[in-house]
């Protein structure tokens, strides 16, 4: 198996309708800096920047499968508005950090009725085709340490 590199991109994110979600080419922004097989990035992005090296360019489509999963209905749930004592205004689209059996978990508010508040625990892009366009910016060996904490510095 090949050596692990940090690798650091620049990319745009485009949805299937070619919305951009996310650019790390805009001001103020910086470059993605990411440590190859620790899961710092989605799989597919990963495995199509495999081989690339500085100045190369890639465009590539990832599946929801190989991006942040299917939308799972199970994770839609109503949860009575007692849940959210001492806020006083919830809408649709605030996040909240509920406490789950698995840790921590962001929440998303869709639809807020008199007794009850739906909620949806999936990730925002889930079931989404996402659209990347990227450059490689720079491929280097990862230090030690990086390797031991599984990100790059
Ligand atoms: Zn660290």
């Amino acid at each position: 198996m090949a050596q692990p590199r940090v690798v650091t991109i620049h990319y745009t994110l485009t949805n299937e309708q070619g919305e951009q979600l996310d650019s790390s080419r805009e001001e103020g922004r910086e470059p993605l800096t990411y440590l190859e097989g620790a899961q710092n990035i989605i799989s597919g992005l990963e495995s199509a920047l495999n081989e690339k090296d500085a100045g190369d360019k890639v465009q590539v489509s990832v599946d929801p499968a190989e991006g942040y999963g299917e939308v799972n209905e199970e994770l839609v749930q109503p949860v009575p508005r007692s849940a959210f004592e001492g806020v006083d205004t919830i809408e649709p689209g605030m996040q909240f950090q509920a406490q789950t059996p698995g840790g921590p978990q962001i929440v998303r508010v869709v639809k807020v009725e008199e007794e009850t508040v739906t909620i949806d625990a999936n990730h925002p892009l889930a079931g989404e085709t996402l659209n990347f366009d990227v450059e490689v910016v720079e491929t280097r060996e990862p230090t030690e340490e990086e390797v031991e904490h599984g990100h790059a510095h």
